[in-house]
């Protein structure tokens, strides 16, 4: 015949070379804690000394409601805010913006990453899902950032928002990064 020669079928279903990523980057000033996060969802540990300057990229493959999805991290270490952010604005499909709860400043530099995330992905379909994350929650005792601020700016920008600590439970940071998979698949 024209297919030549006629082959039995197996019913073993093909590798699936389709296999779905999302490209999340984790972004926010020096200090708020973008590396001990990214270690802590890679391994469930707390690192606590990690080189402020290294940027690195990471691959975890990851079942998200029982669908798996090749999760590639970007822990980025900008040295003056997002001004060179080419790099990963035009490679991540979400954005993890992080501030630590005890840090005014590390809030109020949030916005310009929100502003750069913004201004470089318009127009571009799917929108890019934004994730607000407020970091250190165990430093509640030295709290800058109340809880509703953080929640209001995630409101002006339509994102969610989290307070998570990369060195209290594991479940919570797995969540939050869980759920910038299901805010790309929804997208
Ligand atoms: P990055 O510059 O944003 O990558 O921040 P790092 O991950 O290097 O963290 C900066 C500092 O904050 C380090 O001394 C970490 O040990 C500390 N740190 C990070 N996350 C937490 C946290 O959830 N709680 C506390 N208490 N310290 C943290
Ligand atoms: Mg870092």
């Amino acid at each position: 015949s024209k297919f030549g020669k006629v082959r039995t079928c197996n019913v073993v279903p093909a590798p699936d070379r389709g296999q779905a990523e999302c490209n999340i980057a984790v972004l926010g000033i020096t200090g708020s804690g973008k590396s001990a996060l990214t270690v802590k969802f890679l391994t469930k540990r707390f690192i606590s000394e990690y080189d402020p300057n290294l940027e690195d990229t990471y691959t975890s493959e990851e079942i998200v409601d029982q669908q798996p999805v090749l999760v590639k991290l970007m822990d980025t270490a900008d040295q003056d805010g997002p001004v060179n952010c080419q790099r990963y604005v035009t490679w991540a499909t979400a954005f993890l913006v992080v501030y630590s709860i005890d840090n005014r400043r590390s809030f109020e530099g949030c916005q310009q990453y929100l502003d750069a995330v913004r201004l470089h992905t318009r127009g571009i379909q799917p929108k890019p899902v934004l994730i607000l994350v407020g970091n250190k929650l165990d430093m509640e005792r030295y709290r800058q950032v109340s809880k509703s601020d953080g929640a209001d700016l995630a409101a002006r920008y339509s994102c969610l928002f989290f307070e998570v600590s990369a060195c209290l439970d594991f479940g919570s940071v797995q969540n939050m990064f869980h759920e910038a998979v299901r805010e790309a698949r929804r997208a």
